[in-house]
């Protein structure tokens, strides 16, 4: 029996930024780390897995939706900006220690643009560049309508395209491409270096129970061996990313009841030819068809994966019952139980439209899904993009007093247990950009009496932690100049 002070499920950026908070805040506390394949980083993390946007709001249409009234709602990328401003600071932080040795290795300075086709959305754009580039967390931020000028920031995309109808595009230099997988690395080689941390690879989870002094006893499967092994500790975070779910329904928690999960599956299409590829150097992302969830909506991006350049369109969703890349075809059916059947069936009547969008995006063909890009680039040829499978998210799906029983959720959920032992992840929007944010969640519901002790390194690791800094431009634009200087950005 393996007894430590922490239990982390699982070995994605959420436990990776968890237990290097934990690791700066109680150094002396044991920490022991599970995951099921044989490296971290492997799952939706992993670079190829997901976008690798640094999501800032910069660009994203679906977080200022147009109010009744016709103008610009802009809270939501004002709430998602803020978020990844703790990230970068986080980041800086790394890197001063040394902890992080090279951001480059993990983090580059990206344009990010939105880009609209047709009057009424290059109306809606004008608006909205009016109502974010006034905003401190948005400085920078350029609006054009001028096809000369949109040829000069995206030639991949004006190349070919005819004057009728009208486009816009919006442009800021201050975005970031993340590779998520890399940092997971980075972040799992620094903690493997560290005292009192085990990371165990190789070892997948099978059943989390209570045990009498309200610690937790983990039964953990070695997959070399076969063997089972216990392991207790009174505080366990399940970070499993698709796999959270069923880990936590098997806590027996009063929270995990009533809970189910829909699993999306994603598509990108990807070019490496680097003749294309020169052309291109921004993320520029459109807007999601009526109808189509927020997660589908379409972009164009620059990545760059060690040290090479790429073009990475989509995603296209589909549809998979897997709740992770490597999990099983069985996950949906087993993750339905006596107390979320009816949360789960609530849900099946709700998203006939999704159900319906998911239908149409798993039929497409590929010349479909060309047609799609060459929305994008007109002149795209076939034979540069090849078909890449991302990341599995798996939804959740719960009662709310708004949305009623079998509601869909589109964002990330922190589920705890009331006293604070237990804590998981789930769900996928905006993702890996907000670790940092959703982490600090967790030490919040799970460590409130150790929190007032931490609160000085926390505010000298993340100087804005606690303030708004819309309500503060003075020390927005230091945090912005300070984080964009060591993690080699632009401001
Ligand atoms: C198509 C797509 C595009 C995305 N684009 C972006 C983007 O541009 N920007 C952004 O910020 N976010 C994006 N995301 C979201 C982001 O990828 C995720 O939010 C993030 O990677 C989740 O991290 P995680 O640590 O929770 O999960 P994961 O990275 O999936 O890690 C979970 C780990 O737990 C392990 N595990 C599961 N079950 C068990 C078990 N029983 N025992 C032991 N180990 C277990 C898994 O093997 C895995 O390694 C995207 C996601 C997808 C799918």
């Amino acid at each position: 029996m393996g007894k430590t002070d922490v239990i982390l499920i699982g070995a994605g950026i959420m436990s990776a930024t968890l237990g290097t908070l934990l690791k700066e805040l109680a150094p002396e506390w044991k920490m022991s780390i599970f995951e099921k394949l044989d490296a971290p980083g492997k799952e939706s993390s992993n670079e190829w897995n997901n976008a690798g946007t640094g999501h800032s709001a910069l660009c994203e249409l679906n977080y200022t939706p147009e109010k009744a009234d016709g103008t610009i709602d802009i809270r939501k990328a004002v709430a998602v900006n803020e978020k990844f401003q703790l990230s970068r600071q986080f980041w800086s932080y790394l890197v001063t220690r040394n902890r992080i040795r090279h951001p480059q290795d993990f983090i580059q300075p990206i344009p990010h643009m939105s880009f609209v086709e047709g009057e009424e959305n290059v109306l809606f754009l004008k608006k909205r560049f009016a109502a974010l580039s006034q905003h401190p967390l948005f400085q920078g931020m350029q609006f054009s309508d001028d096809p000369k000028k949109l040829k000069e920031w995206m030639p991949l995309v004006m190349d070919g395209r005819i004057a009728d109808p009208p486009v816009a595009a919006t442009r800021i230099e201050s975005g970031t491409d993340v590779n998520f997988g890399a940092l997971t690395r980075i972040l799992f080689a620094q903690l493997q270096e560290r005292e009192q941390v085990t990371v165990h690879d190789m070892h997948q989870v099978e059943n989390i129970m209570r045990v009498d002094d309200n610690s937790w006893r983990v039964r953990v499967r070695n997959l070399k061996t076969g063997e089972c092994e216990d392991h207790e500790a009174p505080f366990v975070f399940i970070g499993g990313g698709g796999g959270s779910l069923p880990l936590l329904q098997k806590t027996g928690l009063p929270e995990s009841r009533h809970i189910g999960g829909f699993p999306v599956s994603g598509l990108f299409m990807v070019c490496h030819n680097p003749e294309v590829v020169c052309k291109h150097h921004a993320k520029v992302y459109g807007k999601a068809k009526i109808g189509a969830p927020p997660m589908s909506v379409p972009h164009l991006d620059t990545r760059d994966i060690d040290g090479k350049q790429s073009l990475l369109f989509g995603p296209f969703a589909g549809f998979s019952p897997k709740f992770l890349k490597t999990g099983s075809y069985f996950d949906l059916i087993r993750s339905v139980n006596a107390n979320n059947v009816l949360t789960m069936l609530a849900a099946g009547v709700k998203q006939r439209k999704l159900t319906k969008y998911l239908i149409q995006q798993l039929m497409l063909s590929n010349e479909k899904r060309m047609e799609a890009l060459r929305a994008f680039i007109p002149n795209a040829k076939n034979e540069d993009w090849s078909v890449r499978v991302a990341g599995q998210r798996v939804q959740v799906i719960k009662d709310t007093d708004i949305g009623g029983k079998g509601t869909l959720q589109f964002g990330t959920e922190v589920v705890s247990s009331a006293d604070g032992s237990l804590a998981a992840l789930l769900g996928a929007s905006p993702g890996a950009s907000t670790a940092v944010f959703v982490m600090l969640d967790v030490l919040t519901r799970c460590f409130p009496d150790q929190m007032k002790l931490w609160q000085g390194k926390i505010k000298q690791m993340i100087p804005s932690y606690g303030i708004q800094l819309a309500d503060d431009p003075v020390l927005a634009d230091k945090i912005q100049t300070e984080t964009a200087q060591t993690l080699k950005l632009k401001k």
